[in-house]
């Protein structure tokens, strides 16, 4: 057996046999039984037989361009004639009884093998013709956009997904019907997948460096996800005393139960407002069943996990909004506009593989051409999404949050581009209600300059995962560095004091939805700096709520107090686990992965 341990960001417990996901390429590796086998030979065979076809279109359209590229496509449809890719591909298929994109990739990977031993540089750089080749029979064999659905299809219900790395839009589209939970090799508690792993209850291990190099596909695997852990080919005795904790585990989850139906008051009467944080259509179900106080934050750009950017027009947009504004009316629901960089936009659902490749010119990564930012270069699509959300509005209390705004010009030109949404309604002879407008704080210029913000919105909220990152300058996304994310270093705390005093002189509503208030130990603090209002993972609520119900603000804003003069992470840490004492230990316990990783590490 190997225990391999990363970061825990989705507790509970997953056991059964391995399915493999590589996501550079995309490529997953499952067995299939006898009776399947020749309908993936067939599916080699037909996509081979597309593949040439498209190819001998390409290399038509050449010659009549008088191109001499044509002899390019010759060569590679003579590489798929070559019985070294196609015959060898389902030949693999056959013996080892394994889809046919699996079997295609070890074809490909047999193939370079021996242009890698080629010494003239020349052929040698033919290489990339044989993956261009690979890539048109994998785009043949199906899928596309509908990827992550249609390639588990065949998946046994019960496996447990581990994976290179799960970008929030592949995870999105996963059917977790089958799948009982997952492992990745990179990702942090504040990267999306993991955020929405806790949303949809699915127990989750990431930052566990080259877990997808050491479990064979078919294996069996357990996944701890409140002690971050993986084990592969565990002897029988640890499975059943996994199942054993599984079962604690699920008790534990009953005893929140009755949490979710009452009011979060502290013990001294100060009343707590708690929303949902929504990625997917199904949080709702969890949100309302957990008590949220409506939806404090909708990462609308999930949408873009389902439809192409090109597909989601505005009616498709406005009938997403106004499902959710009517599910949870008379509640609010606070709808961030998209917040998607360039390379995500356009390769979603594909996923997100920030900074590996080379840009080609686009701007990438988290501080790039991202968020408003982007919103404002395509005007036609940001219009498009406030026409939709305007429409919309009629079914419920909208709210619209700008996400990672920077200076008040970029909340000013939004603004701009809001009136000629209205405007464009009304000239179709629509009646368009006033929506509150928010922005995001969640970068240092913004915390900063709160107050010129709280003077032009309605209400201000707070995003700790971005603005943690940015403030110590770490990649929330990076498991590297993880440990240098701290979201008790006290330029995070005096940062939120700030912010918090700026508000409220200015008499602006102001909420807190990143991921630091689903930490037990950490929402205390923050009702001592000042905050009420909160939006977290729905399943995160009845466990805040306990806490809460537990504490005095008037103890939490002395334990704040003493706090802010504190120099060093650790003390902070070992003063507020002194003084929270059982309350909140015995919530982390049960519901967070341990003590050292929930506040020492990338929370
Ligand atoms: C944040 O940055 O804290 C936040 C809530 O937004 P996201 O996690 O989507 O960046
Ligand atoms: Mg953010």
């Amino acid at each position: 057996m190997q225990r391999l341990t990363g970061i825990g960001v989705s507790p509970g417990i997953a056991i059964g046999r391995a399915v493999l996901l590589k996501q550079n390429p995309l490529v997953v590796r499952f067995p299939v039984k006898a009776a399947r086998v020749d309908d993936e030979v067939a599916r080699l065979e037909r996509a081979k037989r597309l593949s040439e076809a498209q190819l001998r279109g390409i290399r038509t359209r050449m010659n009549r361009d008088a191109s001499d590229l044509g002899q390019l496509f010759d060569a590679q449809i003579l590489m798929l004639q070559d019985p070294m890719l196609l015959a060898r591909a389902i030949d693999v298929v056959r013996r080892e009884q394994v889809n046919a994109e699996w079997a295609l990739q070890r074809a490909l990977e047999d193939v370079l093998a021996i242009f890698a031993e080629i010494e003239d540089p020349y052929l040698r750089e033919r290489r990339g013709d044989v993956a261009d080749v690979v890539g048109r029979l994998r785009m043949n064999l199906g899928y596309g956009r509908a990827a992550g659905r249609e390639l588990f299809r065949d998946v046994e219900e019960g496996s447990v997904l581990i994976a290179d790395e799960l970008t929030p839009s592949m995870a999105a589209q996963v059917d977790w019907t089958k799948f009982a939970g997952f492992a990745s090799d990179t990702g942090s508690r504040t990267y999306h997948t993991a955020i929405l792993a806790r949303s949809l209850h699915v127990p989750a291990v990431v930052g566990l460096g080259d877990a997808s190099g050491r479990v064979l596909p078919g294996s069996m695997v357990v996944i701890d996800g409140a002690a971050g852990e993986l084990l592969i080919d565990p002897p029988e005795e640890e499975i059943e005393a996994t199942r054993a904790r599984s079962a604690q585990w699920a008790r534990a989850l009953r005893s929140y139960e009755h949490y979710r139906s009452i009011p979060a008051v502290t013990a001294d009467g100060l009343a707590i407002t708690i929303q949902a944080n929504v990625e997917l259509p199904d949080d709702l179900l969890f949100a309302q069943e957990y008590g949220a106080d409506g939806v404090g934050l909708y990462r609308s750009e999930f949408l873009l996990a389902t439809v192409s950017p090109d597909e989601l027009s505005e009616d498709v947009q406005y009938e997403a909004y106004r499902a959710m504004l009517q599910r949870v009316a008379p509640a609010p629901v606070a709808v961030r506009t998209f917040d998607v960089d360039e390379e995500q936009l356009v390769s979603w659902p594909q996923g997100l593989e920030r900074g590996r490749v080379g840009s080609g010119g686009r701007s990438r990564g988290p501080l790039g051409l991202r968020a408003i930012r982007l919103c404002l270069a395509h005007r036609d699509m940001f219009r498009t999404q406030l026409c939709a959300l305007l429409r919309a509005a009629r079914h419920g209390q909208l709210r619209l949050l700008l996400p990672f705004v920077s200076g008040i010009e970029e909340l000013r030109e939004a603004k701009v581009v809001l009136r000629e949404a209205a405007e464009e309604l009304e000239r179709r002879g629509e009646t368009v209600p006033v929506v509150p407008v928010g922005v995001m704080i969640e970068i240092p210029s913004a915390a900063i300059t709160t107050d010129l913000f709280a003077r032009e919105v309605d209400f201000l909220s707070i995003g700790t995962n971005d603005l943690i990152q940015y403030s110590l300058a770490v990649d929330r996304t990076d498991a590297r560095v993880s440990r240098l994310y701290e979201p008790l270093h006290p330029a995070v705390l005096r940062t939120l004091r700030h912010i918090v005093r700026a508000a409220a002189r200015v008499g602006t509503p102001l909420a807190l939805c990143g991921e630091m208030a689903s930490d037990p130990v950490l929402l205390p603090l923050l009702i001592g700096l000042g905050l009420t209002d909160f939006s977290m993972s729905p399943s995160a609520i009845p466990v805040a709520k306990q806490v809460i119900r537990q504490v005095r603000a008037a103890d939490m804003r002395r334990i704040a107090h003493h706090v802010l003069r504190m120099a060093t992470i650790a003390e902070i840490e070992h003063y507020l686990l002194a003084s929270l004492g059982d309350i909140v230990r015995q919530a982390g316990d049960q519901a967070l992965p341990p003590d050292g990783e929930r506040v020492k590490g990338t929370t």
